[in-house]
This record gives C-alpha cells, structure tokens and sequence, in this order.
C-alpha cells in the first residue's frame, strides 16, 4: 500500500524492531508490541522500563490522527495520568497534536516530537509521583495552559476567543476583538499570522466543536448597575 510507503511506517518499523504490523487494511495500520523506555533525566533520575504498545495510523494521516495505547496497564487510566480508560493516551492538546501531524510528513518524526515525550513524561510520574516537567494538566485546564503557549495569549477567555475567531471565516475573524488584548481587532494584530497555518490546516468547524465540548462557558459579565444621573439641585449660594 502506498500510503504507508509514503507515511514512513516501515522506516519506522526498522527503527523500532519490536513493533510489528498485527492489522493492515485500507483504512489504517495497526502496530503492535513492546517499547523499551530508557532516560536519563536532568536532575539524575532514570525510566528505565518496558511497555506494551499498540498504535493505530489512519491511511489519512495527517487529515486523521494517530492513535497510541499502552496495553500493559502499567500507566493507570486515569485522567491524572492522561490515559483513557481504553488504554489510549492523551498525547497532547488537540490543535498541538492536529499540527504535529501536519508538521510531520513521516510518522516517525510524529513519533519522535509527540509520542515519546508523552510516554516518559507519564511512566516518570508513575515511578516518581510527579511529572518531570511540572505537573501535567489535564481538562480544561491542561488546554488552556497549552493553548497559551501556542497562541501567545494569556487567560482563558483570550484562549475562548482565539478559538472562536479559528471557528469563523478569515474575513470575519479579522472584524473581531484581538484576544491578545492588543486593543486592535485581529485583523490588524500580528496574532493572525501566528493562527495562519492553524487556519490552513485545521477546519473552521472543527474548532467549533472543539471549542463547545472542551471549555465551560466563560460566566457573561454582569451589565454594571445603572444608577439614574441625579439632577443636581442649582447650590444655592448664600450670601
Ligand atoms: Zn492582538
């Protein structure tokens, strides 16, 4: 099959010699076995462990995104640990992980950037108690510390709304208030060069719909009372 010639799959199957094709069909490759975790980390700790893994490439990578399970249950299925109760793992953030796959045209360079760090950042935590980069965030959140980063904005309301101006046409995006609080509308703000191959890449609906199952609602300010302009009565100057 050619798309898992051109998606690198058997590059990466030479690189990774424990991991062997279990499925193959015109939808997408499933791969399965064990992955060795060895590291070093800087404050001297090491992972040194063995996993089972069992990933699912779609045929349309990198339209469709891959999926990666531990199946030794050695990563508990929590939210804590960023793994389903499946066995899938949260890898990262949704848009994050959408762009990866973009960036990467071969599955072992998404392996590489996205996987992998996913994987001794949680066994780390399993072993440790904690995550070696800080805590990891989960929820809501999690994306909202991502998005920031990725966005260059600070808060989740800027968050909300750069979501939402990737939701809208490139036309009326622009006539919206800049989430950066530049005080410019985005279509004058160095912001929308930044969100340009998040807006090439991703579908504007799809950040709707992201944007309505993943963020509560941000509370609408309340309209400030209203107090009724007193007349002020002429001052009486005496005498
Ligand atoms: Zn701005």
């Amino acid at each position: 099959m050619t798309w898992l010639e051109e998606l690198g799959v058997r590059d990466f199957l030479a690189h990774h010699s424990t991991l062997r094709i279990i499925q193959l069909s015109d939808d997408f490759v499933e791969l399965e076995g064990t992955y060795e975790l060895y590291a070093q980390f800087e404050n001297g700790q090491i992972i040194d462990d063995v996993i089972d893994l069992k990933i699912v490439i779609p045929s349309r990578y990198p339209n469709d995104v891959p999926t990666v399970y531990e199946t030794s249950n050695k990563f508990p299925r929590t939210p804590d640990f960023h793994t389903y109760k499946d066995g899938s793992l949260c890898l990262t953030s949704e848009v994050r992980l959408r762009m990866a796959c973009f960036d990467n045209s071969k599955f072992e360079g998404f392996f590489a950037s996205i996987v992998e760090p996913c994987l001794f950042s949680i066994a780390y935590k399993v072993k440790f108690g904690s995550a070696p980069f800080g805590e990891l965030e989960h929820g809501e959140d999690g994306l909202i510390d991502d998005y920031e980063k990725l966005f260059g904005v600070k808060g989740k309301e800027p968050v909300m709304l750069t979501l939402k101006a990737l939701g809208f046409r490139y036309r009326d995006a622009n006539k919206l208030r800049c989430p950066c609080n530049c005080g410019l509308r985005l279509g004058r703000c160095s912001l929308r060069f930044r969100l340009k191959p998040m807006r090439r890449l991703i579908k504007r609906r799809w950040y709707r719909e992201h944007l309505t199952n993943n963020f509560t609602p941000i509370p609408k300010k309340e309209a400030p009372v209203k107090f009724r302009k007193k007349t002020l009565g002429r001052k009486y100057v005496g005498e």
